[in-house]
């Protein structure tokens, strides 16, 4: 983020702030705290990325906030406050109309979003109806310029046709054009580019980067993909186990990441920080299950640097920049200008206070 736009995001109200959200998955052995007290804001105009491993809760926080949770799960806690009001007091109806209307979603899968049985342009036109009471003539006139928006050519052609007729790339597209249908202020896209090939990857990021700007769109963009977080994000939220690690603007993450595994992330992306002939490194074991109340540091059976007190200490957020970037990490490593003794007793004290340092 330039230093103009981090002027104006400090003027602006943020669109949506999550705050201490917590969502469970009961099952018959065990109670699985999927989001574990999760808490961040997205600006007008900003992409935020929630980075993380597969079972890190990334999905299941976008799920949350758009309140797609089916049984045996259960948002129990904080709020998902859009535009100053609680989403977690909607109802249903009201929810109805705000997904796919405030907030849209683009899923990993176009298939997941696009009805093989009908015509995208159909799909399309559905979408303008519903949410913007388009019809007709109107609705086709628009459906052609969203799906040029999009990149798509010979955009009048292409409404009659059916999903299995379009590419994944364009399927992509095409359901992004659906999303913008709904002339949404957030757009929250889980892993869009993960099943694409990296030229159409770069095209599909390029295509978002443009929207937001014409559009001054927020974006919430999941991803497991480093690289795909430098390419897009102003800010990145990296996420394990449940809980935001790290929190911090791209760069100051990129340059100085803080937390262990921040850093195992970054010297796992090729070329990120290698000498000539330097191994590329990977974070052995998997992210646990959080099936339990964290009193210890979830990261801790795979820390390079854990140290006794990981065990027995819930690591809260520090902040871990001098200046004015707002950059924080949850580990016991930090303040790293005190005594590790000192820094210990800080989180203790901290966790059992409910503050943090924000
Ligand atoms: S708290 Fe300990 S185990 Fe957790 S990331 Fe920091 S050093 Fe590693």
């Amino acid at each position: 983020m330039s230093s103009q736009e981090a002027a104006l995001r400090q003027t602006d109200e943020a669109i949506l702030s999550i705050e201490n959200l917590q969502t469970s998955f009961y099952t018959d052995k065990e109670v699985i705290r999927a989001v574990d007290n999760v808490s961040f804001d997205i600006y007008p105009g900003e992409t935020v990325g929630i980075v993380g491993e597969s079972g890190s809760g990334k999905s299941v926080t976008a799920r949350s906030i758009m309140r797609l949770i089916d049984s045996p799960g259960r948002i129990e806690g904080g709020r998902v406050m859009y535009k100053g009001e609680n989403l977690l007091d909607k109802s249903k109806r009201q929810m109805r109309g705000i997904r796919g209307g405030e907030i849209a979603m683009v899923f990993q899968d176009p298939l997941t979003s696009l009805n093989p049985v009908y015509t995208v342009g159909n799909q399309i036109k559905e979408s303008l109806r519903l949410h913007r009471g388009m019809t007709g003539r109107k609705a086709t006139r628009e459906a052609i310029n969203l799906l040029e928006a999009v990149g798509i050519p010979d955009a009048q052609r292409r409404l009659r046709e059916y999903p299995h007729q379009f590419s994944g790339g364009m399927r992509q597209r095409a359901v992004i054009a659906m999303a913008l249908a709904c002339d949404p202020d957030l757009l929250i896209c889980d892993e869009p580019t993960t099943a694409l090939d990296v030229t159409i990857q770069a095209q599909i990021l390029e295509l978002l980067e443009e929207l937001q700007e014409e559009r001054d769109l927020a974006i919430m963009f999941i991803t497991h993909d480093m690289g795909v977080i430098a390419e897009i994000a102003d800010r990145v939220n990296v996420m394990y186990a449940g809980e935001i690690v790290e929190s911090a603007p791209v760069l100051e993450l990129f340059e100085s990441p803080k937390h262990p595994y921040t850093q195992g992330l970054l010297n796992s992306i090729p070329g990120h920080g290698l000498e000539e002939g330097d191994r590329l490194a990977t974070i052995e074991g998997d992210v646990p299950t959080p099936n339990e109340k964290p009193t210890y540091c979830r990261f801790a059976p795979r820390c390079p640097k854990a140290f006794d007190a990981c065990d027995t200490v819930h690591p809260v957020p520090i902040d871990v920049h001098e200046g004015d970037v707002d950059h924080r990490a949850s580990c016991l490593l930090y303040p790293e200008e005190l005594p590790t003794e000192e820094a210990v007793a800080r989180h203790r004290e901290r966790e059992t206070t409910g503050g943090d340092d924000r």
